[in-house]
């Protein structure tokens, strides 16, 4: 059994990721950490059979890569042995850069919105009782100063390896928690499992492409500051921080990242009260009309005039 896999099974375990009767939904990018996603669980299930079905999920984006990345999607799916199901945001009357362009919002914040609702939407409606995302170590512990900086405490609490949801919001979980981004890379690697060159015309933005762009900066030296964009900047100067701390300490990132899973738990549920529906379409949002509608909305139209809160 490769190291990886001892260590995501131990999640898995460990924090009762799965359970009899799951239908869980994985995910899928293109990307190798949604990759190495889909094949921990699905090798989990092999060594500790158990009444849960997997189902490779992903959402084309209309992008110009979009071509490719489904191409590669497909063959991890058949490898793995999964059901695929794809959705096409067009279907539901979405054009991501159109949308962007009218509300004067980064394209990757309208994408993010977009695959938030969907990923949860979608699953949830083909009768899963669970997501899974590609979601690792790294991430968890840059969003965790991130948010730390920013001041948005109470984030904390959705930081854990599975948020359990609530009304019609699908709970979450995060295998790879307690995996780093290299460790990740070696494996999908060593099981030379599928993954897209360019998933996406957009890395500057903070999904799991975007990520692997950094982590191709970083290998290459780049000093952090030397990027101009603030947010890879701030990705960078923290990765690279909590890199030369695990040089030092080695283990230091996992106990780190097992010190806010305690944090998350002790911060209990973020709010035990279903969130307001959108008057829209009738899905969970914290506005009378949910942030998917108002991308939807502005898809429709021309650009807008003024920049509009997603
Ligand atoms: Fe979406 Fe990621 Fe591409 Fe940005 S980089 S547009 S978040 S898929
Ligand atoms: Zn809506």
């Amino acid at each position: 059994m490769a190291g990886l896999e001892r260590l995501v099974f131990g999640t898995i375990r460990r924090y009762r990721l799965l359970e009899d009767g799951d239908v869980v939904y994985v995910a899928v990018s293109g990307g190798k950490d949604s990759a190495a996603a889909l094949w921990t669980l699905r090798r989990f299930l092999e060594v500790y059979p158990m009444d849960v079905r997997i189902t490779a999920f992903h959402i084309d984006l209309g992008f110009s890569t979009s071509g490719e990345t489904l191409s590669v999607v497909e063959a991890l799916a058949s490898r793995a042995d999964v059901d695929l199901e794809v959705v096409h945001v067009g279907d539901f009357g979405v054009d991501v850069e159109r949308a962007a362009a009218a509300l004067r919002r980064p394209v990757c914040s309208v994408c993010g919105a977009v695959k938030r609702y969907l990923m949860n939407r979608v699953p949830r409606e083909r009768g899963a009782t669970k997501v899974a995302t590609g979601h690792h170590m790294d991430d968890v512990l840059v969003n965790f100063i991130k948010n730390l900086a920013g001041n948005h405490l109470d984030w904390t609490s959705k930081m854990g390896p599975k948020l359990v949801g609530t009304g019609k919001l699908l709970t979450k979980i995060r295998p790879l928690y307690e995996a780093s981004s290299d460790e990740i890379s070696g494996y999908v690697r060593a099981m030379g499992l599928p993954v897209a060159k360019c998933p996406c015309p957009y890395t500057m933005g903070s999904c799991s492409y975007a990520k692997e762009t950094l982590e191709m900066a970083r290998a290459l030296s780049v000093r952090p500051g030397s990027v101009r964009t603030g947010h890879i900047s701030t990705y960078l100067a923290i990765r690279s921080g909590l890199d030369k701390m695990e040089e030092g300490t080695p283990g230091i990132k996992r106990r780190l990242v097992r010190g806010i899973h305690e944090l998350a738990r002790r911060m209990g549920t973020p709010s035990s009260r279903p969130p307001a529906q959108c008057s829209v379409c009738g899905e969970p949002s914290s506005g009378q009309i949910c942030a998917f509608c108002r991308i939807r909305m502005a898809s429709q139209r021309g650009i807008g005039k003024a920049t509009e809160k997603i």
